[in-house]
């Protein structure tokens, strides 16, 4: 091996130009990302593959980026770090090890463009076939991008609202699959309870026991701020929200049976979460095994929390969400760091 730097196909500023202006989509990216090169060189401008800070060996020295002379130049293949210390060390990590790139089976255009058809919520099986790629590939593919958006929003202690703002809080129950003794798939019923602030879209949402309010009045005095303004349908599990042991928070209540908005405020409603359920159930639908489900909530708050949800109240364009959810791709998968 030699000491040499990747020829990259894209500069920085390509990279910075496909992302951060508008549109963005399949036919902007794909115009960009055509070739191996290329999509090597937008993981490394990207920050996924880090090129930069040389990772230390276990003996010690600090790694160099090598061209392994047997294999394409122009290509992540090509490199590998080495440890070129004084003693006899000779270790070698090739250089998608603890990456987002490690054990990729298929081309990294087809790594990009699966990311980018998760990230556009294609649904699996239509990305799969687009692309050539087994539908068990490609659910795996679809699977660590939910993995990844699930560790960054349980790292967190969301809280949402704050004075003047308006949070609706609902609960509702889907069907979880499951497997009982003897292989019979059952439904299991789960509760799930969630918000949503109109104003930032910031949200919640997770699986809780039951609707009583040991349960539910903790929940929202950990992740509503207080002065914020809360509205709910009737359930008489609301009721003592107002009660400053439960927050005392300013609270609204719109009662379903007889109207879905309140007869003398229109804003007393809350179908922003309800719209919510919906989408949500959308994108469990099908999919839901027994472990799942946790997954599934992850990425949808992420979406909203991360992804979506209001910066100074200015809305993040679709190429700007992407760069977020590459940064925190970067945070789980740094790379071999100083071992
Ligand atoms: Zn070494």
């Amino acid at each position: 091996m030699s000491a040499v730097l990747p020829k990259l196909s894209l500069t920085a500023r390509d990279v910075f130009n496909l992302l951060e202006k508008s549109p963005f989509g399949f036919v902007q990216f794909g115009r960009v990302i055509q070739s191996d090169i290329d999509a090597f060189s937008l993981a490394i401008h990207s920050g996924l593959i880090d090129i930069n800070n040389a990772p230390r060996c276990v003996c010690g020295n600090i790694m160099r980026l090598r061209q392994r002379l047997d294999k394409s130049e122009n290509a992540y293949q090509g490199f590998g770090w080495q440890c070129h210390g004084s003693s006899r060390c000779r270790r070698t990590f090739s250089l998608p090890k603890v990456t987002f790139f490690e054990d990729v089976k298929f081309s990294w255009v087809k790594v990009w463009d699966l990311c980018l058809h998760w990230f556009l919520q294609t649904p699996v099986t239509v990305a799969a076939g687009q692309l050539g790629v087994s539908k068990d590939a490609a659910i795996d593919w679809y699977s660590f991008c939910r993995q990844i958006c699930y560790d960054t929003v349980s790292d967190l202690d969301i809280c949402i609202g704050g004075p003047g703002l308006h949070v609706e809080l609902d609960e509702s129950h889907i069907f979880k699959r499951k497997y009982n003794r003897g292989r019979q798939l059952a439904f299991q019923h789960v509760w799930i309870f969630g918000a949503i602030c109109r104003e930032s879209k910031e949200a919640f949402v997770q699986v809780v026991a039951d609707r009583t309010g040991a349960t539910l009045w903790p929940i929202i005095r950990r992740k509503v701020y207080p002065g914020t303004v809360i509205l709910t349908d009737s359930a008489r599990v609301y009721n003592s929200l107002h009660e400053a042991e439960r927050g005392g928070f300013e609270h609204y209540q719109v009662n379903h049976r007889r109207n879905f908005v309140h007869p003398d405020n229109p804003n007393v409603h809350t179908n922003t979460i309800e719209r919510q359920w919906g989408l949500l159930k959308g994108t469990i639908k099908g999919c839901m095994d027994e472990d799942r489900l946790e997954m599934y909530l992850g990425e949808f708050m992420y979406r909203r929390q991360f992804l979506m949800a209001n910066t100074n109240m200015e809305k993040r364009t679709l190429g700007k969400q992407f760069k977020v959810f590459l940064s925190d791709v970067r945070k789980a998968f740094p790379g071999v760091q100083g071992q």
